[in-house]
């Protein structure tokens, strides 16, 4: 092992365990928590070399946000080299002629975001033999730009969420404001934990909406002390990383 690669497991190394300390810190911080909650490495600006250190290190759950990307990845790594204790999680936009890209390759997509996806995912998962987990992404802090179902849509429709064999709809994703300010990202994440609490008793029998997936570097101990069941972090595990490795 080289010199580099040397400097690199000790960085990405020495970020993955304080996080994952935090994470154990807020998790027993909260009260809300039987297990502890899961680390999805988002790798979406990563190097290669960057995410090989990971897979060393034991991380085992990634996330692409680009449909294309985490199928590139899948071959290169999932089929190539065999890492077939990865699961691919797909937490960007998803247009429907891209669904069929992802299936058989990622084993959770958390941006579900409307209706008209779900039902194309529904569709193709069955007639491609593919299963596949799925959040919910609810626009919880109701910003513009911000993707997602709106809380009433999903309340009003819950018939809607139904899982199928080959189709299991887990639970809700969210993503705060960027504040400063800790209070409207605090609420957001509340506000999907209410949510969940009140959509789970409407949904058809068969849909257990354990997960939430809500937060990233910037917020993931606010997210856990909320009732996160995983988190998204990218930069944070990446910090101090030699930008222009070979
Ligand atoms: C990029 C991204 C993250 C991770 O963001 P960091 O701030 O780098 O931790 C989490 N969730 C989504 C949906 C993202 O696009």
């Amino acid at each position: 092992m080289n010199q580099q690669q040397t400097t690199l497991l000790e960085t990405i190394g020495e970020n993955l365990r304080s996080v994952k300390q935090k994470m154990r810190e807020a998790a027993a911080r909260s009260g809300l928590h039987t297990e502890q909650p899961k680390l999805v490495a988002v790798t979406k600006y990563a190097r290669e070399e960057w995410i090989e250190t990971l897979y060393e290190l034991g991380q085992r759950d990634f996330g692409e946000n680009r449909p294309q990307q985490l199928a590139q990845r899948f071959e290169r790594y999932t089929q190539h080299r065999s890492w077939n204790d990865v699961n691919w999680h797909l937490i960007g936009q998803l247009q429907r002629n891209k669904v069929k890209l992802v299936l058989g390759k990622t084993a959770c997509i958390h941006s579900i975001a409307s209706f008209r996806l779900l039902e194309k995912v529904e569709h193709l998962s069955a007639e491609m033999g593919a299963p596949i987990r799925l959040l919910l992404q609810v626009n919880i802090s109701g910003e513009q730009s911000k993707q997602g179902f709106h809380a009433e849509e999903l309340l009003r429709n819950p018939a809607r969420l139904a899982s199928t064999p080959s189709l299991s709809i887990c639970g809700l994703m969210t993503m705060a404001p960027r504040s400063e300010d800790e209070e409207p990202v605090r609420k957001t994440f509340r506000g999907l934990r209410e949510l969940r609490d009140r959509l789970q008793p409407l949904v058809p029998q068969g849909t257990v909406l354990d997960e939430l997936s809500m937060g990233m570097s910037g917020d993931f101990e606010i997210a856990i002390e909320e009732g996160a069941t995983i988190v998204r972090i990218g930069s944070r595990l990446f910090q101090n990383c030699p930008a222009d490795s070979p």
